[in-house]
């Protein structure tokens, strides 16, 4: 039995902690804030309820391992809820799309909009699903961090053209710019801008289609709580409200966990979920990290931020699905502008959640809960949040209310935010980024901070940051990869 450390309770600590748990370790898992979940965070207000992170699950089967470690079942604590739609896109020329588990319906929508993408949707499915045979089937929870599967890996991602953006790869087989631009946002969720990210994320749309698209009935809080609760029948021990300051390092090894209250506490093994570039940076400091992670903080692609707007509404807006995307005037350039540029642009585009559409829990009576999450340029752009944050947020309602939701202008109740500035003071998230390091081909696998560390041969890293990535099922499955590396 070894005394394991987890740094951080998002997904993948959370996965971690009860994957070495499961194998018999001691755990004792810390965080800085009072809750799990990291991301996954919940917000109360006046009888609305927020989740504050994700709320799209895929690859559910991924938490029902969670539980079968210990010979349980998840069925028996929580009810996953599938979708349809899963998506309902409102494009800026005022037409609507649904995307969801219906084949037939959707290829019929597929026609109205250009017949001839039909046979090209299908093209592009059989691609997309080589593609996920590879990159997720695979790779996704297979360890990256010896060159030699990078190099044995490399002609497969090679021929199944990686190096293209997941952009280019739908353009092959879609010609509408409105479908163009649904079959290719997949990366936003991940971090990544669709036009620079590798087309072997295109495997998200193949995963959306192999398991569905859920919702956790009571929200990704409720996921959460459960996931505590399992963690503490397991006798895993959680401390809220421990910051971890830094590392101290002893003979290439990290010997002990220091916290921002004074104490410390050592550990056989370290398990970060905290970001890898602030444990490089800030943790243990970057004269001491190894030449690989040097490497990835110099050259790093910060993911773009986020702006999360929180509303109630007083009036229901029936029309509005569970999941909804608003999308603006601009595609390309609006990108350009927040990942190259760091500009907040006049336009945006909106990801729309409505958990009332499914769980009428999240809203007083007769009554809608909302948050409209906007891609904005991480902090990098300088932009003054604190100051722009009320403007922009009226410009968000405005939009709505303009198109899909009238008068919420008027209905809107407690609104609030958060901004990228509240990303980097909440989960010491470098330039306050919405997903780690961006999921681009020089960043990903084997080039992402790798999940043991080069250097420190005890220090191991699950989370948004390091292999496979970003999203709720890449953070679970880098726990997967850390047990895998430590149980060959
Ligand atoms: C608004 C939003 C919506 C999203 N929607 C979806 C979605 O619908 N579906 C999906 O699959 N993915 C979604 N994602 C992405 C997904 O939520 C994240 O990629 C994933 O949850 C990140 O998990 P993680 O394991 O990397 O940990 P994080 O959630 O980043 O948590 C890390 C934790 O570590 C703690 N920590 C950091 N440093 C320290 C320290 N020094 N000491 C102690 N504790 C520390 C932090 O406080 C935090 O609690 C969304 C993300 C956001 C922000």
């Amino acid at each position: 039995m070894k005394q394991v450390g987890v740094i951080g309770g998002g997904f993948g600590g959370i996965a971690a902690a009860l994957r070495l748990r499961a194998r018999g370790n001691d755990v004792t898992l810390f965080d800085r804030l009072d809750a799990l979940g990291g991301r996954a965070q919940v917000f109360k207000k006046n009888g609305y309820i927020h989740d504050a992170g994700p709320t799209v699950i895929t690859a559910p089967y991924l938490f029902n391992e969670l539980f079968e470690l210990f010979g349980e079942k998840l069925d028996d604590y929580l009810d996953f809820r599938p979708l349809d739609p899963w998506y309902r896109f409102n494009f800026h020329d005022q037409t609507q799309f649904d995307y969801g588990p219906n084949r037939e319906e959707m290829l019929e929508q597929i026609g109205k909009i250009s017949p001839k993408d039909v046979d090209g949707y299908l093209k592009m499915l059989k691609e997309a699903n080589a593609i996920f045979e590879l990159g997720y089937q695979k790779l996704a929870g297979h360890p990256f961090h010896k060159i030699m599967t990078m190099i044995k890996y490399a002609p497969a991602i090679i021929k199944m053209r990686g190096y293209e953006s997941v952009y280019t790869f739908v353009s092959r087989y879609l010609k509408h710019p409105n479908l163009r631009q649904a079959f290719s946002i997949q990366p936003l969720l991940v971090g990544g801008n669709p036009f620079q990210t590798s087309s072997i994320y295109a495997l998200i749309h193949s995963l959306e289609q192999k398991w569905g698209i859920y919702f956790c009935m009571g929200g990704t809080g409720k996921l959460v709580q459960e996931l505590e609760k399992l963690m503490l029948r397991q006798d895993i021990k959680i401390k809220y409200k421990h910051d971890i300051e830094h590392l101290s390092t002893k003979n290439n090894e990290i010997s002990e966990l220091h916290f921002t209250n004074g104490l410390s506490q050592k550990f056989d093994l370290v398990i970060s979920n905290a970001d890898p570039i602030q444990v490089s940076t800030e943790l243990i400091g970057k004269k001491k990290i190894s030449l690989h992670n040097a490497f990835v903080n110099k050259f790093a692609k910060h993911s773009m931020g986020l702006f999360v707007l929180f509303f109630g509404s007083k009036k229901q807006y029936k029309n509005v699905a569970h999941h909804t995307i608003w999308m603006g005037p601009r595609y390309k350039e609006l990108l350009k502008d927040i990942f190259d540029h760091h500009k907040l642009a006049d336009d945006f585009s909106i990801y729309l959640h409505r958990p009332t559409c499914t769980d009428s829990s999240f809203a007083p009576k007769g009554q809608d809960s909302y948050y409209a999450l906007v891609p904005v340029p991480n902090l990098k752009g300088n932009q003054d949040w604190d100051k722009i944050k009320e403007k922009f947020s009226n410009k968000i309602l405005d939009a709505l209310g303009k198109t899909i939701m009238p008068g919420i202008t008027e209905n809107a109740r407690d609104i609030f935010s958060m901004t990228p500035k509240d990303f980097k003071s909440n989960y010491r998230t470098p330039y306050g980024s919405g997903f780690s390091i961006a999921p681009i081909l020089r960043q990903s696998a084997w080039f992402r901070t790798h999940n043991q560390d080069d250097k420190y041969k005890n220090l191991f890293y699950v989370g948004a940051g390091t292999h496979p990535g970003a999203g709720v099922p890449g953070v679970i499955n880098s726990a997967k990869v850390v047990e895998n590396i430590l149980y060959p």
